[in-house]
């Protein structure tokens, strides 16, 4: 890799949304590495797309192409898209080596997707890049802080943001996104509901992030409500990160969505039930409510605790307290830096 004008990297993650968001410290680890490098990542493009300028190319896992990857087998057609490659890091379960040498890649790091217990998966991620090293023989592990972390996003990207919530009247809002890709992950709606309105009360202005897949999430939170909460419908992730990281706070399940939030900066009040926020917790100064004791688990399964009343175990009145926590501390911080 050193001294190559212009190498060209691959990194294989073929994760939802959150995964991605997950990885993003090791992307930009790599881009800050390695300026000049194409870097291509190969997944699922409605995901990668949340990347933004950290990547120069998206590849979909589910073209034909890729088929050998899965299986661990080198195919001609695999040749055409990877085999230029300098470098692939492959965060796959299985684990596809002998594929890429055969097509002639010559560098290949893998690593399973998942932690093992108790260790955080965007640290994971990164110590998978712990034995490259820079052009200059430096570290490609920069000091990296989980909770100081923030996607890039050029200042025309957050302006945009800002106008969609202003289109909303949702300056200054608290957004509640109340869905989850898995139904196990998601709070009840009742009290998404009773959240929104108890801030309401204080004179919060409150709205719901609908996603592609919360149509029923997001009406089940409304039958709740005394009036309905307005909806920002479905944007792509990368707008919806730039909006997100323009409002006040933002209330969601162990989502993608909540893991982009917390990405952007924007003070972030996760609830976690049946997955283990030492591993999970999104990037960012983000509060974790979680009352679950489950241990972690040593088989990877991300869900460690089948019971529903853990996270059911979390209140109205402490989720309300800590939002209010995180928009006076958010207040506090953005003084200091400006003055
Ligand atoms: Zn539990």
């Amino acid at each position: 890799m050193q001294g190559l004008p212009t190498p060209e990297i691959t990194v294989i993650r073929a994760g939802a949304l959150g995964d991605v968001v997950l990885a993003l410290p090791a992307v930009a680890a790599l881009r800050g590495a390695f300026p000049g490098a194409h870097l291509r990542a190969v997944g699922y493009p409605v995901h990668w797309e949340v990347a933004g300028g950290l990547i120069d190319e998206v590849q979909s896992i589910d073209s034909a192409a890729m088929a050998g990857l899965l299986i661990n087998s080198p195919t001609e057609s695999l040749q055409r898209p990877l085999g230029s490659s300098d470098l692939v890091v492959a965060w796959t379960g299985q684990n596809p080596t002998a594929a890429l040498r055969a097509i002639g890649v010559r560098r290949i790091i893998h690593a399973p997707p998942t932690p093992p217990p108790g260790v955080h998966v965007a640290c994971w991620l990164l110590q998978s890049l712990a034995e490259l090293s820079t052009a200059e023989g430096g570290s490609v592990m920069s000091n990296f802080e989980l909770d100081a972390w923030r996607l890039p996003y050029s200042a025309v990207e957050l302006q945009a943001g800002r106008r969609l919530l202003e289109e909303h009247a949702l300056i200054g809002a608290v957004l509640i996104h109340p869905g989850a890709g898995a139904g196990w992950k998601r709070w009840s709606p009742g009290r998404f509901a009773d959240t929104g309105m108890a801030l309401q009360c204080y004179g919060q202005r409150v709205a719901l992030i609908q996603g592609p897949a919360d149509d029923e999430a997001v009406a089940a939170v409304q039958r709740h409500a005394m009036r309905p909460f307005p909806v920002i419908p479905p944007l792509d992730s990368r707008r919806l990160g730039a909006l997100i990281s323009q409002a006040t706070c933002y209330l969601g399940n162990d989502s993608g969505v909540t893991h982009l939030a917390g990405a952007v900066g924007t003070p972030t009040v996760a609830l976690f039930g049946p997955t283990d926020p030492a591993a999970w917790k999104p990037l960012g100064a983000t509060t974790v409510l979680h009352h679950c004791l489950a241990p972690s688990r040593e088989d990877g399964d991300i869900r460690v605790c089948d019971d529903p009343a853990c996270l059911e175990a979390i209140t109205v009145e402490e989720t309300v307290q800590a939002i209010e926590r995180a928009i006076v501390q958010n207040r506090v911080e953005s003084r200091r830096q400006t003055r």
